[in-house]
């Protein structure tokens, strides 16, 4: 068969190869196109890989490819290059690699460009009182309201989400609330968007004109790693560079962690570099998304910012990658394709030739490691830029005062103080719900989740309980189901709280700011806008609070809980621990106030408070990698791990085993093998779940035993009754 050539396509499905097919009768197909195949008993849309003019497949078994869906390949050979990379180091079936990296729409096989039309919201628009439009045309507001959330949205959403929406449109047009375009062809929406004027910075500090000249300096591929606190002028740095590169015609690529890419930093980033950043996040519309894909694939989008899969986004003309918070652990997909976006980002930046720069106030020790070895170039920051001076910080011997409601005495004294003198508080706490768990008062029965072995939560405001780890919840028992007496909640959460803090401080205003408090689509922006204002003067907040955000007038941040973090079994734990601790306490006097910290703990003498309150978050780094230096834990060694789940122990168990036979009579020298063993928390959702860590300082043989496994496993029968996937450098070892 040579005469017809032979596609090599990928296929979505959790198999590690390339699928052969005949070219479609008469079109010629190239390789970064999309076609419809035959697979299995359905038509599949796959992406062709390679060109071949030879099969191994017998000719009569060879079937032919349907449909051309692309007549220029969506995907150039830089992009496969990424796919074929991503699918080798991470162990994971190319054809999933490839559906990850193309929006939805493009996965289902609809067109690259079609003409679709949208309404996108005018600046009228933005301002327009919604309510009072509500009282004369509910249909109207309604209509608003979705173009509100969306910014832009095409009319297929609107026919499915709005029934007998048009008129509603011609009267919002005629009152210039919203107008209609139609994006087309490679003549993308984008392009619209005017270029305005651009905000002049501030003048660098040494510091940064140091850290700029340096990064400057370097030539085509390196690695920059600015280590700056928070408030040091990384970002304005980046601006910098960014500048450069749209001046010079390029683009660029910024990373940002999911909760980082808030409005704030969008706006800054619009106002000082005069163009719209757009944007990729997983809040878009499938619409919206392709969009976003096709303008950086064109050009079109000079600036592209957005959260990890954006790593994937085909760029025209690429200058720069940044990433934002680099240590921040959402840049790792840790479900399907366990890919770390900020890994990625190196090895494209390497393939593309174009610098890197990662930033952090608290770099991971893995990144100041490749700083040591020489592989990356180190930039410091080491003071705040402006006026704004480093926090104090202090620690609240829990053993010394008793907490009322989680809040200790001097804690409440030191709140006092901050709202007499006109500040605001963050009080930070990373449990949502009431209380994290329910306990009968008679039997000290536990409520637990029925499909995990986890507690469940109590949930207050919606008088349920839930389980964190499935999403299970069921009505609050009252009275306990084996002895009737009371049961009680034990502990605090965010919503538990918000009350006490309430019924201590009733004159203030207080807000929750949790993924609780904010699952209605724009109450997040909301409650962040009054923070950021200063109308709310205490928040009660999770993790989503302690990133990215700048409030102005946040003068105290109370740290509730530390010591889960102190005891932790992962080997990550101080350093996950100095992280969250140092970001929280950087939202804290950003400008001229003086911020102040206080930390409750029941371990004072814990010698991690010692290394953080007198070398601070790089006198922690320090002595962790010495300790990871002895133990050969990464980054001095390098570990995998292959996890399975299955609705019996014994499957789950049997399949590792397996896999740890054929692991060590494979003859590559040079990884341990452990476990296989169950995960702490053995059950989660129904299944069984245990796993094999491989641990080496052997890159090379570490990867070639992981192929081998793959391939191995996917053949093996007991892989029918197991969930198992491969993870290359995890980071979180259960
Ligand atoms: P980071 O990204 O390190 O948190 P930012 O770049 O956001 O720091 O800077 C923190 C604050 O200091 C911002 O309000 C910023 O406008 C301001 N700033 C940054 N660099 C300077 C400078 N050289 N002079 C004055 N203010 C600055
Ligand atoms: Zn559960």
């Amino acid at each position: 068969m040579t005469s017809k050539s032979i596609l090599r396509v990928a296929i979505n499905a959790p198999l590690s190869r390339l699928f052969d097919y005949l070219a479609v009768a008469g079109r010629e197909a190239l390789p970064g196109c999309r076609v419809r195949v035959p697979f299995g008993r359905r038509m599949h849309t796959g992406l062709v890989m390679e060109i071949a003019s030879e099969s191994d497949v017998p000719g009569d078994k060879l079937k032919e490819a349907k449909e051309l869906l692309d007549g220029v390949p969506i995907f150039e050979e830089q992009d496969l290059w990424l796919i074929r990379f991503v699918s080798d180091y991470y162990h994971h079936p190319i054809g999933e690699v490839a559906a990850a990296a193309m929006p939805a729409l493009l996965r289902q096989g609809k067109p690259l460009n079609s003409n679709t039309r949208f309404l996108s919201l005018t600046p009228a628009g933005a301002e327009a009182d919604i309510d009072a439009i509500r009282k004369r045309a509910p249909k109207q507001a309604e209509l608003l309201g979705l173009v509100m959330d969306a910014d832009t949205i095409s009319f297929a959403e609107l026919d499915q989400s709005l029934p007998a929406w048009r008129r509603a449109k011609k009267a919002l047009i005629a009152k210039s609330l919203v107008e209609e375009f139609e994006s087309s062809q490679e003549a993308d929406a984008m392009d619209d968007l005017a270029n305005t004027e651009q905000e002049a910075g501030p003048t660098l500090n040494p510091d940064q004109r140091l850290a700029l000249d340096a990064i400057n300096s370097r030539q085509g591929f390196n690695v920059n790693v600015i280590d700056g606190v928070t408030g040091s002028g990384k970002t304005e740095v980046y601006l910098r560079l960014i500048n450069a590169e749209l001046a010079a015609g390029r683009q660029v690529l910024v990373l940002v962690p999911e909760i980082g890419l808030t409005p704030q930093l969008v706006s800054r980033f619009q106002r000082r570099l005069g163009l719209e950043p757009v944007l990729l996040h997983s809040g878009l519309t499938d619409t919206a998304r392709l969009q976003a894909w096709r303008a950086a694939r064109n050009g079109s989008a000079r600036l592209i910012v957005g959260t990890r899969s954006a790593i994937f986004v085909p760029l025209k003309n690429a200058g720069l990658i940044v990433v934002d918070e680099e240590h921040d652990s959402s840049l790792k997909q840790q479900e399907g394709l366990r890919y770390s976006a900020r890994d990625l980002a190196i090895a494209r930046g390497k393939k593309l030739q174009v610098p890197v720069v990662l930033g952090s106030a608290t770099p991971s020790l893995d990144t100041l490691q490749r700083c040591r070895d020489g592989a990356y170039h180190l930039v410091n920051l080491p003071v705040r830029a402006g006026k704004a001076v480093p926090p104090l910080m202090r620690l609240v011997d829990l053993t010394r005062y008793d907490a009322y409601d989680g809040l200790s005495e001097p804690v409440i004294a030191a709140i006092e103080k901050h709202m007499a003198s006109g500040g605001q508080v963050l009080v930070f706490l990373n449990r949502r719900g009431f209380a994290p768990t329910l306990i009968c008062s008679g039997c000290g029965k536990i409520a637990e989740c029925m499909r995990c072995d986890s507690r469940m939560t109590v949930h207050a405001g919606s008088s349920m309980l839930k389980c964190h780890h499935c999403g299970a919840q069921r009505a609050i028992e009252s009275e306990c189901s084996d002895c009737g007496a009371t049961c009680r909640p034990l502990g605090h959460g965010t919503e538990r709280l918000e009350d006490s803090l309430r019924s201590r401080f009733p004159q203030e205003e207080i807000a929750r700011i949790d993924s609780d408090s904010t699952r209605l689509k724009g109450t997040m922006s909301r409650a962040l806008a009054m923070a950021t204002a200063g109308d709310t003067r205490i928040m009660v907040g999770t993790q989503m609070l302690s990133k990215g955000h700048h409030f102005p007038n946040l003068s105290l941040v109370v740290v509730i809980n530390a010591d889960q973090g102190l005891f932790s079994t992962d080997f990550r734990g101080s350093e996950r621990l100095a992280q969250s601790l140092v970001q929280v306490a950087g939202r804290s006097g950003r400008e001229e106030r003086q911020g102040e910290v206080i930390i409750q703990t029941a371990f004072p003498a814990h010698p991690f408070w010692n290394e953080l309150f007198k070398r601070g978050y790089r006198g922690v780094a320090e002595s962790a990698l010495a300790e990871r230096e002895n133990a050969s834990w990464p980054p001095f060694s390098r570990l995998a791990l292959i996890r399975a789940a299955a609705t019996s122990r014994r499957d789950a168990h049997n399949f590792l085993e397996t896999a740890r036979r054929m692991a060590d009579s494979s003859g590559i020298e040079g990884v341990r093998v452990l476990g296989p063993v169950s995960a702490p928390m053995e059950r989660k959702a129904g299944r069984y779940r245990a796993q094999l860590l491989f641990q080496s300082r052997q890159r090379a043989n570490l990867h070639r035993l992981l192929g081998s496994l793959r391939s191995g496993l996917e053949g093996n029968p007991e892989a029918r009754r197991v969930r198992w996937s491969i993870d290359v450098d995890p980071i979180e070892l259960f």
